[in-house]
């Protein structure tokens, strides 16, 4: 499919009569198919895939301008956005068997502008996760080396990217689970702005974090998808009425224009850094500069904060969110409990993995009297300063630019021997969750160890258009 990166060349395809749907779909099957032992997708929608596909053809044969938007986009979702009439688990044992009563609002539309959904794909449980080692499927294996993690938490949503079995994936960002994956396995990840894409039908993990995002091979299928779905919901309070721009149009980047980024000497020189992200991160920083735009290095004092305030206040969240799952509605109900009580405490034992478990109840304990203050409290406070900081500098700076990860994709098992480890990992992608601002992860390049290196760009909320076209014009720069 590699000749068919865009969806404006697959849907030219279509129109010389080169391609059908059902052919498209056929292939990204196939792929689907040799991929398989990397364990990307927990269902694939083979035939309501290929139905679909004969339809749409049959449609644009009919009429060629009755089809919609995203005609031609084949679409894998991550399992925890709901499409109803079809199996949503969040990776998690306490949701098995379940099935989506109705879609996510993102998911309607773009199955209303003509997108196929080609399967369910592989995750950390509820989202929690940052090497798709905690799921109840098994591991997803990073496809460019697969003694490697993709990522986490939506690696099988990179992968399936990764590997051609699709155009786009939907993952969703709650402290860096799109753009993490998207840098280890060299693809792109956009976390847009929080409150851009409704939330509505996204299993929630920390309903003040989540985002949906978009992953896929080129900038271009970003801004298409991201269009179709962004925008008022009545079905979700937080999501912004602001008008959509049409980032299509407003991809292309002007070359005469000068930006200026920031970064963070902190974040550079970090003692977790690998030297290798270190120097082409560098690079890429002379290079911008070599052509006549400013990146200049800023304070941020905050940065080794972001991450105990963001797992004090996602689990909080998280413990409150997860206490649905008790058994007795839905989802996995324990055979051995014997009365009401035993229910919900068997149910849950059984149905939550281990990190999830821990997760809930480090959350229940900063919530609870007398803690309340001391973590809880502080750690909003913490929140605010970093809010207020990031703002300062994007006052002054059209965006800021990081690494994605200190290190490349790890090896399987390293994570789980040390959970703290995996969370101090999420350094970078944090800030943009904890202050609700959009970020891309691009590829920059290859470490010596074959693995991809990414960067991560930064922006004011709601600004998607410049993040996208900066990212194109990045991307052809690096070329
Ligand atoms: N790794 C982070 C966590 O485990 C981010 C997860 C996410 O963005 N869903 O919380």
């Amino acid at each position: 499919m590699s000749k068919n990166t865009t969806l404006q060349q697959i849907q030219s395809a279509i129109q010389s009569g080169d391609l059908t749907c059902v052919e498209l779909v056929n292939t990204y099957l196939a792929q689907i198919q040799k991929t398989s032992d990397l364990n990307a997708y927990v269902e694939v929608f083979e035939e309501e895939a290929i139905a679909k596909a004969k339809a749409l053809d049959t449609k644009y044969k009919n009429d060629p301008t009755s089809v919609g938007k995203l005609f031609g986009m084949v679409v894998s979702i991550k399992d925890v956005l709901c499409y109803k009439d079809h199996q949503v688990t969040g990776a998690s044992k306490i949701l098995e068997d379940f099935t989506s009563l109705y879609s996510a609002t993102a998911i309607e539309r773009i199955v209303n502008e003509d997108a196929i959904i080609i399967g369910r794909v592989n995750c950390d449980q509820f989202g929690m996760g940052s090497t798709n080692e905690n799921s109840v499927y098994g591991v997803t294996k990073n496809g460019i080396d697969p003694t490697k993690v993709p990522g986490g938490s939506s690696g099988g949503s990179a992968v399936s990217v990764q590997m051609d079995t699709c155009l786009v994936s939907l993952g969703t960002d709650t402290g860096g689970s799109v753009r993490q994956p998207a840098g280890f396995c060299g693809v792109i990840g956009l976390k847009p702005t929080y409150g851009r894409i409704s939330r509505y039908g996204l299993l929630a993990y920390a309903s003040s974090f989540d985002q949906i995002g978009i992953i896929s091979k080129s900038v271009e299928n970003i801004a298409t998808i991201l269009e179709v779905m962004a925008g008022a919901d009545e079905f979700d309070s937080t999501v912004s009425s602001k008008l959509v721009p049409n980032y299509i149009q407003e991809l292309d980047f002007d070359t005469n224009k000068k930006v200026k980024i920031a970064y963070f000497d902190t974040a550079l020189n970090h003692p977790s850094i690998d030297p290798e992200i270190k120097d082409q991160t560098t690079q890429l920083i002379e290079k911008i500069k070599g052509e006549g735009h400013t990146v200049e290095a800023v304070p941020f004092e905050y940065l080794d904060y972001i991450i105990p305030a963001y797992y004090v206040l996602t689990t909080a969240e998280a413990s409150s969110n997860l206490s649905r799952y008790d058994g007795i509605r839905y989802g996995h109900r324990s055979k051995a409990a014997t009365n009401l009580e035993e229910t919900y405490k068997m149910s849950r034992t059984e149905g939550f993995s281990t990190e999830v478990k821990r997760r809930i109840m480090l959350g229940t304990f900063v919530l609870s009297a007398g803690y309340y203050d001391a973590y809880y409290g502080k750690a909003q406070k913490v929140r605010r300063l970093i809010q207020d900081r990031t703002n300062e500098i994007l006052n002054d700076y059209d965006f800021i630019l990081m690494p994605v990860a200190p290190t490349t994709a790890w090896d399987l098992g390293q994570s789980l021997e040390d959970p703290v480890a995996m969370y101090l990992a999420d350094i970078f992608t944090v800030q943009a969750n904890m202050t609700g601002m959009p970020a891309i992860a691009l590829p920059i390049g290859t470490h010596s160890s074959g693995l991809p290196i990414g960067v991560q760009l930064m922006n004011k909320h709601f600004g998607e258009s410049e993040l996208l076209s900066i990212s194109k014009y990045l991307i052809n720069l690096l070329k």
